[in-house]
């Protein structure tokens, strides 16, 4: 178990305690509660410093936002084009994907980054 700041805990558990996929901001609102005087730069700071050191996955869907993960496991993300929520795809992930990329490109591959792009149950079903 690695031993973090107070405020780096709260941000992670924090994140960890959601699957919402969460943006900076979101965070912020949330973390507030437990840390009042915590800044927005400083929830950034250590969003970017956990997801460097690989504690988190951060991804941007193409909105604009950046999404925060806790769930740091290899898995797929659908994204709704109506509500922009971002949901896990519970299906296993293609390890050839990755052979066959470092087979074409002659790179070495670290890992694949997968969104799925539409619209949600709940959307289509408010229609
Ligand atoms: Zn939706
Ligand atoms: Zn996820």
């Amino acid at each position: 178990m690695k031993k973090f700041s107070r405020q780096r805990q709260a941000i992670l558990e924090c994140l960890k305690n959601t699957n919402c996929h969460p943006s900076a901001g979101w965070l912020y609102d949330n973390v507030r509660k437990e840390i009042p005087n915590i800044s927005l730069g400083t929830v950034y700071r250590n969003l970017a410093e956990l997801s460097q050191s690989g504690d988190i996955l951060s991804f941007t869907p193409g909105d604009g936002t950046e999404r925060f993960d806790g769930n740091t496991k290899p898995h797929y993300h659908f994204y709704c084009s109506s509500c922009r929520s971002v949901i896990d795809v519970d299906i296993p992930t293609i390890e050839d994907l990755d052979r066959k990329a470092a087979e074409t490109l002659g790179c070495e591959i670290s890992y694949h980054n997968l969104i799925f792009y539409g619209i949600c149950r709940n959307c289509r079903e408010s229609q």
